[in-house]
């Protein structure tokens, strides 16, 4: 079971009570970008097994969006926080590299 807890009302709840909205952290491509540039941001999105940052909105609650770092093996949450960042927090970060290691960060931009 997946228990996430909203960073902006602080309520922890099962995965019901949040609705899933993708990969975090995407670089995006609007008008003016190639068509390579634009494809990939619509359709290539990763899909690992293990670290993954996520971005989740708190429906059957406050109804804000947030952003989660989480092992899709173990379930395992690493963390949640705002939205509005574009990178993880540097705690979240340290709590990964001890818990996963060797695992390497991606360039976030
Ligand atoms: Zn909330």
């Amino acid at each position: 079971m997946l228990i996430l807890e909203c960073p902006c009302c602080g309520v922890a709840g099962e995965e019901t009570e949040f609705a899933g909205g993708g990969e975090a952290h995407l670089k995006r491509f609007g008008p003016g970008s190639s068509d390579d540039e634009f494809h990939t941001y619509l359709f290539a999105k990763e899909n690992p097994k293990g670290v993954h940052f996520e971005r989740w909105r708190h429906a059957n609650g406050c109804g804000k969006w947030f952003l989660a770092a989480r092992n899709t093996m173990t379930l395992e949450v690493y963390g949640t926080y705002s939205a509005q960042t574009t990178e993880p927090p540097q705690k979240i970060k340290d709590k990964i590299s001890a818990k996963v290691p060797g695992w390497s960060w991606r360039e976030f931009s």
